[in-house]
C-alpha cells in the first residue's frame, strides 16, 4: 500500500509509535570445506569449479556432516548464552528455486542446535539485552546471476547463469526473540546488534563476516503498535547489506508504517527488500501465502548429539569476548565512554591494543590510529586496518619520538613512507635522512646565521620582547628542514642572546 502523504519525520513517528524490531542474521562459516562434503568453499573461484555429486543433489549421493561446522556453530551458540542441545536433527526444507540443485536445503527446524541466549548491546550509554531465539545450521544455496537487465535483476535480463559454487557452504542462521520498548533507538539498536554480533563472530575466528562479500547476511523484522497496545503485524525485510542499511531499513520500514496505519490502514505482513539507492523498502513475497516447506526430519543424516564434555570443553576455550575485552581495555586506559566509543567507531581497538603491546603507551598508541592514520585511512577510502601501517610500525614510531629522535611533525613524514611502502620507520630515517638535529654544534651554527640574518629581531629579543624569537626558530627550522626539535631551538636561542 502507498499513501500519497509527504513523508513522516522520524521523530514524529517515534514519539507517536512503539516499534518492535527483529534481526535474523546469517553467517557464512569459513570452514575449510562444505557442510556436507568435501568440496572447498574459497570465496571468488570460476564459478562451477566448487561441486561434487552430493552438494549437486545427484541421486544416490549421501551427505556426510562437517564436525568443524557443528563445532563453529555450538561456539557460536556458547558465546551467545545459549543452551546446547544435547540431541537434535537436521530437516529438509523443501522448495523450488534454481539456485538449489537439490530442490531441497538441510537446514534445522524445530530442533535447533542452541536455543534461548543473548547478546548485550551497549548503546548511548546503556546496555540493550538482545534475547537469543535460536542458532541453528543449514547450507546455503548456490547463486544467480541475471545478464542483461540494467539492474541485475531477472526483469529486462536476457538470460540467467547460476553458480552452485557456493550452494552447501555451511551457514549458521541466528534469530533474535522480538526485542521491544526500544523506542527512538530501534535503528540504532538494530545497527548496534549487528555490529556486536559480526565482531563476537570474528572473534571466535569461525567466519570473515564480511557483509560485502555476503558472508554476513542480515533481514530486519519491523512491526509499530501504539504505546502499550498489543504488537503490530511485522515485515521482514530482507538482504540488507551493510551496516549502515541495516540502521536505515528499520527507520525507513517506521515511516512506512506509520503512514499505512496514519491512513487507517493496514499493515501486511510480507516480505520486502531494500534499496540502498533510495533508502527505502519495496513489497516481495506476501507471507500470508508463504509456502508450506513441507519439513521433515532429514532420512540421509543420523541425528547430532554433541557429547556434555565436549561442549563444556569448547566453552571453557572460548576467547574473550569483544564486548568484556572493551570493558577491560577501557578500564586500563582510563578512557572515558566517549573516547572508548570514538575509538570503536575509528574500528581502532585490536590495532591500538596491539601497539600497546608492541610497547607504545596508550596515549601514542590512540593519538596516532585516531588522528594521522584515520585522515589516511579516510581519504584513501579505505579501513583502518588496510591503510598499510601495522601497530609495531606505530610502537617504533613512538618509541623514535620518546628517544627524542623524531619530532611529531618529522614523524609524519616517516609514516608517508611507511605508507608508500618504504619500509620501517627506522628504514625510512635512514633512506630519507630524517633525524632531529639535535647535534648541538650543528644547532648552534643554525642558530648563529639565524641571528645575523634577522638582526631586527635578535635586538628585540635582547631587549626583553621575547615574542620576536618566533622570527629566529621559523628561520633555524626552515635551515634544519624542520628536523630540529622547536621548543629545544627556542630555549638554545634565548640562552644565547641573554634572555632566557
Ligand atoms: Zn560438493
Amino acid at each position: 500500500m502507498s499513501t500519497s502523504t509527504a513523508a513522516l519525520s522520524y521523530e514524529d513517528v517515534a514519539a507517536r509509535y512503539a516499534p518492535v524490531i527483529g534481526l535474523e542474521t546469517h553467517v557464512e562459516l569459513g570452514t575449510r570445506t562444505k557442510m556436507f562434503c568435501g568440496c572447498p568453499t574459497d570465496f571468488g573461484a570460476e564459478p562451477n569449479t566448487q561441486i561434487c555429486p552430493v552438494c549437486l543433489g545427484l541421486p544416490g549421493s549421501l551427505p556426510v556432516a562437517n564436525r568443524a561446522a557443528i563445532e563453529a556453530t555450538i561456539r557460536i551458540g556458547l558465546a551467545l548464552n545459549c543452551s546446547i542441545a544435547t540431541w537434535c536433527r537436521f530437516a529438509r526444507k523443501n522448495y523450488f528455486y534454481p539456485d538449489m540443485p537439490k530442490n531441497f536445503q538441510i537446514s534445522q527446524y524445530d530442533e535447533p542446535l542452541c536455543v534461548d541466549g543473548y547478546l548485550d548491546v551497549d548503546i548511548e550509554g546503556q546496555t540493550v539485552r538482545v534475547g537469543i531465539e535460536r542458532v541453528h545450521l543449514e547450507e546455503d544455496t548456490g547463486k544467480t546471476l541475471h545478464i542483461g537487465g540494467a539492474t541485475g535483476r531477472i526483469h529486462g535480463a536476457t538470460e540467467s547463469l547460476v553458480d552452485y559454487n557456493r550452494a552447501g557452504i555451511p551457514l549458521v542462521e541466528i534469530v533474535t526473540k522480538p526485542v521491544p520498548g526500544t523506542g527512538a533507538l530501534a535503528p540504532h539498536v538494530a545497527r548496534a546488534y549487528v555490529t556486536e554480533l559480526r565482531d563476537l563472530v570474528r572473534s571466535l575466528d569461525v567466519s570473515d563476516v564480511r557483509m560485502e562479500q555476503g558472508s554476513l547476511r542480515c533481514d530486519v523484522n519491523v512491526s509499530l503498535s501504539l504505546p502499550g497496545g498489543e504488537w503490530g503485524t511485522r515485515t521482514e525485510t530482507k538482504n540488507v547489506n551493510s551496516l549502515r542499511s541495516v540502521e536505515r531499513a528499520v527507520r525507513s520500514e517506521m515511516i512506512r508504517q506509520a503512514g499505512v496505519l496514519d491512513a487507517g490502514g493496514r499493515v501486511k505482513q510480507e516480505t520486502r527488500h531494500f534499496h540502498e539507492d533510495t533508502g527505502e523498502t519495496t513489497s516481495g513475497r506476501s507471507k500470508e501465502e508463504a509456502t508450506d516447506y513441507r519439513y521433515f526430519p532429514e532420512p540421509d543424516l543420523v541425528p547430532l548429539a554433541p557429547d556434555t564434555a565436549w561442549v563444556a570443553e569448547l566453552k571453557a576455550a572460548l576467547p574473550e569476548l569483544p564486548r568484556a575485552r572493551r570493558q577491560r581495555l577501557q578500564l586500563a586506559w582510563g578512557l572515558s565512554d566517549f573516547e572508548m566509543r570514538s575509538m570503536v567507531n575509528a574500528g581502532a581497538v585490536e590495532l591500538v591494543e596491539e601497539t600497546v603491546t608492541a610497547g607504545a603507551s596508550p596515549e601514542a598508541a590512540r593519538k596516532w590510529w585516531l588522528g594521522e592514520l584515520s585522515r589516511h585511512a579516510n581519504a584513501a577510502g579505505v579501513e583502518l586496518s588496510e591503510v598499510g601501517v601495522t601497530p609495531a610500525h606505530v610502537a617504533e614510531l613512538a618509541a623514535l619520538i620518546d628517544e627524542g629522535r623524531l619530532t611529531d611533525k618529522l614523524a609524519r613524514t616517516v609514516l608517508d613512507g611507511v605508507i608508500a611502502g618504504e619500509g620501517s620507520p627506522a628504514e625510512i630515517m635512514t633512506s630519507r635522512g630524517i633525524e632531529v638535529v639535535s647535534d648541538a654544534g650543528a644547532l648552534t651554527a643554525a642558530i648563529d646565521e639565524a641571528i645575523a640574518a634577522n638582526a631586527d629581531a635578535a635586538d628585540k629579543v635582547r631587549d626583553g620582547k621575547v615574542a620576536a624569537v618566533g622570527v629566529l626558530v621559523g628561520a633555524v627550522m626552515r635551515a634544519t628542514g624542520n628536523a630540529a626539535d622547536a621548543k629545544t631551538v627556542r630555549e638554545m636561542i634565548l640562552a644565547r642572546l641573554g634572555a632566557a
